[in-house]
């Protein structure tokens, strides 16, 4: 695996399962990231609660945040967290949003903005989901989050969406 030679930068992991044991799901997938070679845990946020984003006919989801250090590139701990998915049991279907078992995001990966075809950070979608921005002000509250303002700002504009902690 390729590395960037002795940096090491801090990146944010957005979990969310909705099928089969959702909260075993996370922890199996907290531990699994923990494995993986050159990643390190720093912080990981309480477990939450949230109804799903598009399809209505799915089951809620379980959300947590985990900040994690690791000299992997960026794209090679995307393709390790697909492998995770994977893994657990992931299916990929047609339609966007769709249940699943395990989805990993690459939220930030340290102050980098990365604008690959199959690889955008800071996450799109970051700055809009209370499931994200409220595990994420919880394990890091003064962080900066690039292109988007501080996280406090971002939370104070977001409505929770009858997010509730487990
Ligand atoms: P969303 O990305 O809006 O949360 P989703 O998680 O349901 O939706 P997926 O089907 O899991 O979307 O992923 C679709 C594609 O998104 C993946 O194939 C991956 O290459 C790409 N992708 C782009 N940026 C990221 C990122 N920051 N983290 C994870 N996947 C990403
Ligand atoms: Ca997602
Ligand atoms: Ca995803």
């Amino acid at each position: 695996m390729e590395s960037l030679a002795g940096i090491w930068v801090t990146v944010y992991i957005g979990l969310g399962s909705n099928l089969a044991d959702p909260i075993g799901q996370i922890m199996s997938a907290r531990t699994a990231i923990t494995q993986i070679d050159r990643v390190r845990e720093l912080a990981f946020s309480s477990l939450y609660h949230s109804a799903p984003m598009g399809p209505q006919d799915q089951p809620d989801y379980v959300n947590a945040v985990m900040s994690i250090t690791t000299d992997l590139l960026p794209i090679d701990l995307l393709r390790c967290l697909q492998g995770i998915e994977n893994d657990q049991g992931r299916i990929r279907k047609e339609q966007r949003w769709g249940a699943r078992t395990l989805d990993l995001d690459m939220l930030l990966y340290g102050m980098q903005c990365i604008e690959l075809p199959d690889l955008k950070v800071p996450h799109p979608g970051l700055a809009e989901r209370a499931f994200v921005l409220y595990p994420l002000s919880e394990i890091s509250p003064h962080l900066q989050v690039p292109g988007k303002g501080n996280i406090a700002d971002l939370l104070a504009s977001c409505p929770t969406n009858e997010l509730k902690k487990v």
